[in-house]
């Protein structure tokens, strides 16, 4: 089993049920081991659009990278996702932050994501599940990047854990 985090974003329509819906599907094909708060995040790049609910999920699954890929774009799809340009608007986004202490990057897929590190609204719901969690390229842990980030953009906790995931995680 390996052990990946994911981030999810949405910030249209009934942004917290379809980051809750979107973590459901993720039951499907792995464990969910532990789920952050709702974070309500301004958007990176263009402002003309709404806010973001944001939130990190540990999960445990026995696909390999490309496969999860896979699956994350297509519960992508399931939810209704338009894509409409990078930084624009979305119904859902779930993007692949870290596979165990994986390292790669093809044209399909990068490990660690490549801007995880410089953006707070992923930085701070994954402190909050993986504190120790050292980032394999940069060798920080995620509260570390946090206290380096230059990224002003506004992230605060909207709702807890249960209101993304109401069953129990499955810890580790
Ligand atoms: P973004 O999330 O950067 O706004 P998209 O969600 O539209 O953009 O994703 C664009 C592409 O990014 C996907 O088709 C996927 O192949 C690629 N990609 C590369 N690395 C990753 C990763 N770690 N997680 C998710 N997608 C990734
Ligand atoms: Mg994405």
């Amino acid at each position: 089993m390996a052990r990946a985090w994911i981030s999810i974003g949405s910030n249209l329509g009934d942004r917290t049920a379809n980051c809750m819906l979107a973590v459901s599907m993720l039951s499907a094909f792995a464990r969910v081991a532990s789920v952050s708060s709702a974070y309500e995040t301004e958007p990176v790049g263009p402002k003309d659009q709404p806010d973001f609910i944001n939130c990190a999920v540990e999960i445990e699954t026995s696909l390999p990278p490309e496969k999860l890929l896979a699956e994350l774009m297509s519960i992508e799809e399931t939810l209704g996702r338009v894509r409409s340009g990078r930084w624009r608007e979305r119904k859902i986004d779930l993007d692949i932050l870290f596979y165990d202490d994986l390292i790669m990057n093809t044209d399909a897929l990068t490990i660690p994501h490549p801007r995880a590190h410089l953006r707070r609204f992923v930085l701070g719901p994954l402190a909050e599940i993986s504190p120790g969690l050292v980032h394999p390229v940069l060798g920080a842990t995620v509260p570390e990047l946090l206290g380096i980030l230059e990224d002003g953009e506004r992230v605060v906790i909207a709702a807890p854990p249960s209101a993304i995931f109401p069953q129990k995680p499955t810890g580790y």
